[in-house]
């Protein structure tokens, strides 16, 4: 898209934010009336996900020549992404330390959400055998992401190792791949008002703007610790980007798009073919794009990470549970997988916080302390979780410019 063309969609866009804000603050509930211009925007971002990154991962990984160099770019990825998840924690840990939102807070505990309570048992090898799926279509339709990467990266390799053979099946894959962007580029014309139906049907579901300042009143220096931790966050992954690539407030504004369409669906994943667009836009080699932000729509979630880790200090704060600092390093570690084994998809991170949750021997129910904000909360870590992405190739793609 030409810089003009995307400038006055991004115009647009924040209008369809600003409206979306506005419309379901004040009209509440009436306002969900247009959910289903949210939901068509969503839908059609699905749509795209699966044949999306299909087609970049196995041209990604294929083009990078030879199993060796794949596995060096790979493994370098992921300590890149583990290393800034890991820093989330921290940040996450040291804020709320310092605010401490849950001490001294009467609450009244709601119903466990069935969905919550069901992965009791769920533990950190579940996130290993997540890796590999015995059925792809099946995962397909449930936008579980992990398995359909893994089997493509699989792929990529067996079609570099079949020779000439392979060739067909490399240059289907490349074209597949165009082919796909440019119905993301069609799909991002609709943007701005499937953002306004996202936002103003979500705000109206709450009951409006003072149903929500009441929902949020309750637990609001949880909300004020999260969103200190991730502006935090934000800002240290910017000087990231700026002191390793010299990338600064153009990459920043040019990925505003996906960031905004992060608020708007709560789902790394579905914004992922937008920021894949953007980061092409931005000038970003095939390589970090193809690979490093499908990658990154699942494994890289600094806002997750981050989140798990203040929500779950907040709640043992709630209970009077003192942590000392070995349960918090427990609950550094398991933020940091949890976070990583968190599918892209709303709320997601409330379900994988129960790993952490019972690493520290605390209740459960305590989740139920979040649940009024999470919808809110959630968009947030979403946003912080697509910069992180954002981040992450543009870095990669300066440290290792030539396999890019
Ligand atoms: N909604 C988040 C995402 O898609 C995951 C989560 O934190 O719940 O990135």
């Amino acid at each position: 898209m030409e810089n003009r063309k995307a400038l006055i969609l991004l115009v647009f866009i924040v209008i369809g934010v600003l409206l979306g804000g506005f419309t379901g603050w004040y009209w509440g509930s009436a306002m969900t009336s247009v959910e289903w211009l949210g939901t068509l925007f969503l839908n059609a971002l699905k749509m795209t996900i699966v044949p999306l990154i299909v087609s970049a991962v196995i041209t990604g990984v294929a083009s990078m020549g030879g199993t060796a160099k794949a596995g060096r770019y790979g493994g370098f990825t992921l300590i890149y992404y583990t290393t800034t998840t890991a820093l989330a924690v921290f940040i996450g840990l040291v804020v709320v330390n310092i605010i401490r939102p849950g001490e001294g807070l009467a609450f009244d505990r709601a119903e466990l959400p069935a969905d919550i309570a069901e992965k009791a048992g769920t533990g950190i090898s579940d996130i290993i055998l997540s890796l590999v799926s015995p059925n792809l279509i099946k995962s397909a339709s449930e936008t579980q992401l992990l398995p359909i990467i893994v089997f493509s990266i699989l792929l990529a390799m067996a079609v570099n190792a079949a020779g000439p053979k392979g060739e067909p099946v490399r240059a289907f894959f490349d074209g597949l791949n165009d082919a796909m962007m440019k119905i993301v580029e069609w799909i991002m014309y609709f943007a701005p008002i499937g953002i306004f139906g996202l936002i103003a049907a979500r705000l109206g579901k709450a009951g409006g703007g003072e149903a929500f300042m009441a929902q949020i009143k309750g637990v609001g220096w949880h909300v004020v610790t999260v969103m200190t931790g991730l502006s935090i966050h934000f800002i240290v992954l910017f000087l990231i980007l700026y002191f390793i690539t010299g990338h600064g407030i153009r990459y920043y504004l040019g990925m505003f798009r996906a960031l905004f369409t992060a608020f708007g669906t709560a789902s790394s994943s579905a914004t992922l073919p937008i920021t894949m667009e953007c980061a092409l836009e931005n000038g970003i080699g095939i390589k970090p794009v193809r690979f490093v932000l499908p990658l990154g729509s699942t494994v890289n979630m600094d806002g997750t990470a981050l989140y798990e880790a203040a929500a779950v200090m907040f709640i043992a704060q709630a209970y009077g549970i003192e942590m000392g600092i070995g349960q918090q390093t427990i609950i550094f570690i398991t933020a940091t997988l949890a976070a990583i084994g968190a599918a892209g998809i709303p709320e997601a991170g409330l379900v994988t916080m129960v790993i952490v949750l019972q690493a520290v021997g605390l209740p459960l129910e305590g989740i139920s302390l979040l649940l009024s904000v999470d919808w809110f909360l959630d968009r947030l870590r979403t946003s912080v979780n697509v910069w992180g992405d954002a981040v992450g190739a543009a870095v990669i793609d300066r440290l290792l410019p030539e396999e890019s």
